[in-house]
């Protein structure tokens, strides 16, 4: 007999760094996020973002 039960209790949400800023950013704002070498970086606005761009190397 097969005794299967779905746990389904670990959603496990995901949190990025703005690495601009420092604040926790939740996935799937894809709007303000930005790919830089194959990473996929998140933003807590435009503006993060846009600085981002400017100089990526300053932030990481
Ligand atoms: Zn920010």
């Amino acid at each position: 007999m097969e005794h299967s039960s779905a746990a389904s209790s670990g959603i496990i949400s995901r949190v990025f760094i703005d690495p601009v800023c420092g604040m926790n950013v939740p996935a799937g704002r894809r709007e303000i996020s930005f790919d830089y070498q194959g990473c996929n970086y998140y933003f807590c606005a435009e503006a993060c973002r846009r600085a981002f761009q400017k100089d990526p190397v300053k932030y990481l």
